[in-house]
């Protein structure tokens, strides 16, 4: 950031009175810009025991197979940017998502959020961020060209959790600094 957003003059770095972080302080007004970590949530589409990936048309990672997902919008809940990316990237809805992961991901200050249900929309074809989009089961999901690490352990855990417990649950699995902190409902 060089400009403030509120008056146009050049900000300044520099740990505001009180406060214990550097942060952008406009020279002129003195209005403080925060900047704090962004929310990406997604979707884990399901169909008779498949799993629905998009081949990503965008950088980064143009090529690689990820889960449909992307960042929060402003006044948007987390369900309705999940539910909105996946009808943005692969042209499906869900019937009733729930939340299935928490990921929080503290050295690229970002939080990841996937809901998972069963796609309920006829599969038509791929959205424009995505190449092609296709449903992958367990054994032909393309581990070595998945795009982002998040993507790969939500798998995993998805799989694993299909394999270990009642796979209706309807849970949500909370992960942060690399450590499985919790389950709920
Ligand atoms: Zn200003």
């Amino acid at each position: 950031m060089n400009y403030c957003n509120q008056c146009g003059a050049s900000v300044i770095r520099s740990i505001p009175e009180g406060d214990h972080l550097p942060r952008f302080v406009c020279s002129e007004c003195h209005s403080i810009h925060y900047e704090n970590p962004r929310i990406i949530a997604g979707c884990i589409p399901e169909l008779d025991n498949k799993i629905l990936l998009c081949r990503r048309a965008i950088e980064p990672k143009y090529g690689l197979w990820t889960l449909p997902a992307g960042f929060m919008e402003n006044n948007e809940t987390t369900l309705l940017a999940a539910t909105r990316e996946t009808m943005e990237e692969a042209n499906i809805t869900l019937e009733s998502p729930s939340l299935f992961s928490i990921f929080s991901i503290p050295h690229i200050s970002q939080v990841y959020m996937f809901y998972r249900g069963t796609i309920n929309s006829a599969i038509t074809g791929p959205g424009t961020e995505s190449l092609e989009i296709a449903l992958f089961s367990e054994a032909e999901i393309p581990w070595n060209d998945l795009a982002f690490p998040v993507v790969s352990e939500t798998l995993k855990l998805y799989f694993e959790h299909q394999h270990n417990h009642d796979a209706t649950f309807n849970g949500a699995i909370i992960k942060t600094n690399d450590q499985l902190i919790t389950r709920f409902y």
